[in-house]
């Protein structure tokens, strides 16, 4: 069956464009060599321009989790705060943990956002250095509100904000220097719509500064590390330079398309996506922070979601998500998000309408 391919309609990996598989395809270059210096040198300020800050913007040749990690060993110096509304948002926390590192959840039932008040009671209390958002969290669909959290954080100096974006960025608008981020990291193969295994994370100055304070835990994933090759425009160990040559042609593509148009893109996706499930099912996010890169809808009518998913790959060459976790069957979820466009999704809907009788 590895031939018959089904569009991945899921959130992330998400579907892939023949040109960039292509472009995957290039010949190797050597790694310490000026063509490797010259291909990094033209995707920073391209990554520079994608998340609007004039602060670095580093490679990862891992996954997102790989950069989850790496915020977390380089940016806390006391007591990280993880929020946490989801799946994505509790592996950060147990990453956190994992590094042995102190740290604390704020937790909120996984269908409701994560509201600026409680980040700013929690922060009053001194004891915390960092703080970990996941903006768009992928498992409930729930977008939360990035720019509010960003600006209470703010009136802490002390505290840094370390935030995965992991299938937010490159869907909707993420400005790192004006919201004053300090970690900001995706894995391409969400929003991106590169495969998987090359993740990008800018750094605050203020990042790398506490980074250097800190005794270091880690020597792969280390900022102050990377820093000294990425001024040299080189990674410190062999980078995944297959990715960069997708990578360099995707940005291009996506400036070509214009981010705004590509943000209004991912909109209207979404807005056709939500319009559906409250036609037939329901949203299971709190309404007012629904995702613009993937639906997560309550299984409202009880159907079989695994059969649903059989029939789309058997018959029509799609694929969509159950729930994540514990709401597998209790929920299901559309992934709209990197190069695929309205035509596409009113097509899987409506194929979705002819194979649920609706
Ligand atoms: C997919 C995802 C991750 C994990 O990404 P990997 O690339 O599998 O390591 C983390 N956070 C969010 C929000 C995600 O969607």
């Amino acid at each position: 069956m590895r031939n018959a391919h089904s569009k991945l309609f899921t959130p992330g990996p998400t579907e892939v464009r023949p040109e960039i598989l292509q472009a995957m395809a290039a010949p190797q270059i050597y790694h310490r060599s000026p063509e490797f210096r010259e291909l990094y040198a033209e995707i920073q300020p391209k990554l520079q321009k994608f998340l609007y800050t004039q602060q670095p913007v580093l490679l990862f040749a891992s996954s997102s989790t790989g950069a989850m990690e790496a915020a977390v060993q380089n940016c806390v110096g006391k007591k990280c705060l993880n929020l946490v509304n989801g799946a994505f948002s509790m592996r950060w926390h147990e990453i956190t943990a994992a590094c042995g590192i102190p740290c604390e959840t704020l937790e909120v039932p996984w269908n409701l956002a994560i509201k600026p008040q409680m980040v700013e009671t929690k922060l009053r209390s001194g004891e915390f250095d960092a703080v970990t958002l996941v903006h768009n969290e992928t498992s409930t669909g729930l977008m939360n509100p990035l720019p509010q959290i960003a600006e209470v954080v703010r009136k802490f100096p002390d505290v840094l904000l370390l935030v995965d974006s992991v299938s937010g960025m490159g869907g909707v608008k993420v400005e790192f220097d004006a919201l004053g981020l300090d970690v900001c990291l995706a894995g391409v193969q969400k929003a991106f719509a590169l495969p998987a295994g090359l993740a990008v994370c800018a750094v605050s100055e203020r990042a790398i500064k506490r980074a250097e304070g800190i005794k270091p835990r880690t020597y792969y994933f280390s900022f102050p590390v990377m820093m000294k090759s990425h001024k040299k425009n080189e990674t410190p160990a062999t980078p995944s330079i297959p990715h960069m040559f997708a990578l360099n042609v995707q940005l291009d593509a996506m400036f070509a398309e214009g981010l705004d148009h590509r943000f209004a893109r991912h909109a209207e996706m979404a807005a056709l996506t939500q319009a559906w499930a409250k036609q037939h099912f329901a949203m299971y996010p709190e309404e007012g922070y629904w995702s613009n890169t993937v639906t997560c809808i309550s299984n409202t009518r009880s159907i079989s979601v695994e059969d649903l998913n059989k029939t789309l790959v058997r018959d029509h060459g799609l694929r969509i998500s159950n729930g994540y976790g514990d709401l597998k069957g209790k929920t299901f979820r559309i992934g709209h998000m990197g190069d695929h466009t309205v035509t596409d999704v009113r097509g899987l809907l409506a194929t979705m309408d002819a194979i649920l009788g609706l």
